[in-house]
């Protein structure tokens, strides 16, 4: 097999994020002997977490310019240390930061590039990489001969992380020569709380348009929906979904919950999140919704309606109750 090199980057503490971890286990259950590069202002402390990983070398790029996340150095820095290693397959986590620019790399380097690999095997003594096309409709697996270096980035998600004890490794430090001429101001980021999109949470927790129509006293409550969803978010901070119905009222002017942007919209036109757990609260449960479930574990639902798309096997468990009175109650039992 060609020679393998995962490259990962620090994050803004000189850490690593999970998808770094999830990147080294996924290359180490290839069962071949792997270098390690790593990018940042200060790689010494992401390499020692990684020191007992098994990588025959640890090269770096570091430096102030590669702290930030600008395509012009982390482009450079990942050319660079394909060359230094020589490698001919490059693992590196599909995060926004390596997405962006793993294309450009292997342009640069005449090589290719596959993005958003949910899967990792061996075959025939070279890697077979498996994906979603056509918005996670289907997979294929595609590996390459004759079209080197290959650049593989993965799902964040979708491998299980490397664990093992800190240790002290050796880097090898490659110079990197790359015009800065962008220049990251600051990060403009909202509080954690006000963050409600949150993909690595245990739980996702999906509104759907039942939450701002008429109840059956005939009122509608936009203002108890929003404080039940809010608090349950607060209580066990699930990440936040939502279903095209309710995200497109924001935009024809009706009464609807200010928290909630297409970002959030879960489905055929909407994201394709990963989490363990995730339960649909007044949403139908439709199936260009339910089609962006395809990676939450285990599916619940409450509805009012027993007829609802989520009890024509679409949910494991199906509540068919009000779920303004659900979430009250769960909601107590959250914070008591
Ligand atoms: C090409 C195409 C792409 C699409 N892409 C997406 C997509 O990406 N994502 C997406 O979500 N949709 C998508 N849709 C739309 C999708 O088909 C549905 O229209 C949408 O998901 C419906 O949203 P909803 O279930 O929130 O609303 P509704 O269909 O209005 O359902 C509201 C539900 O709330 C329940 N309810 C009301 N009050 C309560 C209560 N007190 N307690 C419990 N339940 C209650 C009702 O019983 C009802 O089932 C797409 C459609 C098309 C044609």
């Amino acid at each position: 097999m060609d020679k393998i090199l995962v490259i990962v980057h620090t994050e803004a503490d000189g850490g690593l994020g999970k998808a770094a971890f999830e990147t080294v286990g996924a290359a180490k259950s290839l069962g071949a002997a792997f270098d390690l590069g790593i990018i940042g202002a200060d790689v010494a402390a992401a390499t020692n977490l990684l020191a007992g990983c098994g990588a025959a070398s640890f090269f770096g790029v570091s430096g102030a310019a590669f702290g930030q996340s600008r395509y012009a150095t982390d482009a450079a820095a990942m050319v660079a240390l394909v060359k230094a290693a020589g490698a001919g397959i490059i693992i590196a986590p599909a995060t926004s930061r390596l997405a962006r620019v793993a294309a450009g790399a292997a342009q640069r380097l005449g090589g290719r590039a596959d993005t958003q690999v949910t899967a990792l095997e061996v075959k025939d003594g070279t890697p077979l990489a498996t994906r979603w096309f056509y918005r996670q409709r289907m997979t294929g697996s595609l590996t390459r001969t004759g079209q080197k270096p290959w650049i593989i980035t993965l799902a964040p998600g979708s491998f299980i992380p490397w664990q093992g004890a800190p240790g002290e490794a050796t880097v090898t430090t490659v110079p990197v020569e790359a015009a800065a001429r962008t220049e990251v101001v600051g990060i403009e980021a909202p509080s954690a709380d006000q963050q409600t999109i949150r993909p690595d949470a245990e739980v996702l927790f999906v509104a759907g348009a039942g939450w701002t129509k008429k109840q059956a006293d005939g009122a509608v409550k936009a203002q108890d929906a929003s404080s039940l969803i809010l608090g349950f978010l607060n209580a066990c901070k699930a990440s936040l979904g939502s279903s095209k119905s309710l995200v497109d009222l924001s935009g024809e002017g009706h009464s609807v919950l200010p928290f909630l942007t297409h970002l959030h919209q879960v489905g055929q036109t909407g994201a394709t999140p990963r989490h363990p757990k995730g339960l649909a609260t007044c949403c139908h449960g439709e199936e260009p919704h339910v089609v962006g479930w395809r990676f939450i574990t285990e599916r619940r639902a409450v509805n009012l309606d027993p007829n609802c798309g989520w009890a024509r096997g679409k949910a494991d468990v199906l509540y068919v109750a009000d779920a303004f009175a659900v979430m009250k109650r769960v909601n107590e039992l959250l914070t008591a």
